[in-house]
């Protein structure tokens, strides 16, 4: 069936306007597809040739769908104009990425996936014009794919001051070492950007001001994949175990300055919180749409799902939960484009809630379609897998929590109570 979305009032027409032509090309253009774009090529039972032949038929698909994007001003939408994004603020994203984000695989189709999204907006903040030109310009146009790679495996990604990756300054070039695992996309990256602690003998950085990123060509020697981490009791998966070892890079593949890495890091896991949660809510749209469309037409005992109370709950409580998530995220979009104070806590506000509500409201799509919910004929299962990962990525729910309870905390000791109308 699809999206449904009318024009919102009170919102900026030309948002309005792109709202209605990503809604028409999710419909009309992906949906129609998924599974020859997504699902087909990776089927078990097939011969080695027709995966090769669905493989290229997807490609050939995929490369359709994203001119069509581009044509329609669609393209990496977070993203400034001059690096081939549409240049939009925050909370129009919020009310754009709701429906880039319903279809399978649409994050990757509107140039807003992970980690490259990320990635181009931190090249966008603090890359030199070389880099740019050499890294964020070819990684936006689908060029290259990149990885983020902080997490370490002997370290709380929770805490990420405590790696230890070190970036050693000789002569002209860094010389990196360090053991990183959950870098994501790290199979198909061509580079990544590795947060390190720099040594410069030269230099005067105290202990917490070296915290810095580097660009590393994921052909560089010394950048050791050692595997895909099975998650979910999959074998493998993309998100890698990296061992960098003397990983030579020139001085000029330093992303931003010396004591500048934790900053941009935050920065880049900020605007990553929210939009992993505004995809989270174009994923739970969906599942909705499931869950509904099912109830309504499968009978069980004599009637219909739909008359049954237990999914009558189902619906309704999915419905609150989805509702919430997407107006708590555009709330917190809307702060972050107004520069307001209070973003960082509506981002933590809506980085416990939107991945909770998305586990759930999948979880309930899948028991209204019995046994087809867990099959891989629907998308559900992996969605139910990313809700699950989403409350551990960029900061797992108890971090975020104990954010939430300091800033209102300290703002009642400083005299004040919390305005929620702020
Ligand atoms: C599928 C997937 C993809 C990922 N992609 C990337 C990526 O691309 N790049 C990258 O660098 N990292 C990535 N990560 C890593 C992710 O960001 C970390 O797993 C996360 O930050 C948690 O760090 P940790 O695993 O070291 O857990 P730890 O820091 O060891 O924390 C373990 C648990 O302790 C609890 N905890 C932590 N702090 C507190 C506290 N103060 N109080 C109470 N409880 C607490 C939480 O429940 C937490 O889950 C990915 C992870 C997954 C699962």
């Amino acid at each position: 069936m699809g999206i449904s979305v009318s024009p919102i009032a009170g919102l900026d027409p030309a948002i309005n306007d792109l709202r209605m032509r990503a809604a028409r090309l999710v419909n009309g253009a992906i949906l129609p597809y998924e599974d020859e774009l997504w699902r087909a090529p990776r089927e078990a039972e097939i011969s080695d040739d027709e995966r090769a032949r669905r493989r290229r038929a997807s490609r050939a698909r995929r490369e359709e769908i994203r001119a069509a994007v581009a044509e329609a001003g669609l393209w990496a939408p977070h993203l400034p104009t001059e690096y081939g994004g549409a240049g939009l603020d925050f909370l129009s994203l919020a009310y754009l990425y709701e429906i880039l984000a319903y279809a399978v695989g649409g994050p990757t189709l509107f140039g807003i996936a992970a980690p490259n999204s990320g990635n181009a907006s931190v090249l966008a903040k603090y890359g030199t014009e070389e880099q740019k030109r050499k890294w964020l310009v070819p990684l936006v146009a689908g060029e290259l794919e990149s990885g983020f790679s902080m997490t370490e495996p002997e370290h709380a990604g929770s805490d990420p001051r405590s790696i230890t990756t070190e970036a050693v300054r000789d002569g002209d070039h860094w010389v990196i070492n360090g053991h990183k695992w959950f870098t994501s996309n790290g199979v198909d990256a061509d580079f990544f950007i590795v947060m390190c602690r720099a040594v410069d003998p030269s230099g005067d950085h105290g202990p917490s001001g070296r915290m810095a990123q580097f660009i590393v060509p994921a052909d560089t020697p010394g950048v050791n994949i050692v595997r895909g981490i099975g998650v979910f009791a999959s074998p493998t998966s993309d998100h890698c175990e990296i061992r960098y070892e003397d990983v030579r890079v020139p001085l000029e593949n330093l992303l931003g300055r010396v004591g500048e890495g934790h900053q941009a890091a935050q920065d880049r896991l900020g605007a990553g919180r929210v939009y992993h949660c505004m995809n989270a809510v174009g994923q739970m749209w969906r599942a909705f749409d499931l869950m509904v469309e099912r109830a309504v037409v499968r009978e069980v005992h004599g009637g219909l799902l739909k008359d049954k109370q237990f999914v009558q709950g189902f619906i309704a409580d999915s419905y609150l939960d989805l509702q919430s998530a997407r107006l708590m995220t555009i709330d917190a979009a809307d702060k972050v484009a107004a520069g307001n104070p209070q973003a960082r806590t509506a981002i933590s506000a809506i980085k416990v809630f939107v991945p909770n509500a998305f586990h759930r409201v999948v979880d309930r799509a899948i028991q209204v379609w019995g046994g087809a919910g867990v099959s891989n004929d629907l998308p559900l299962a992996q969605m139910y897998l990313s809700a699950r990962v989403l409350r551990l990525a960029d900061g797992p729910d108890e971090v975020h929590r104990i954010l939430i309870a300091k800033n209102v905390v300290h703002h009642y000791e400083s005299g004040g109570t919390w305005d929620f109308g702020a």
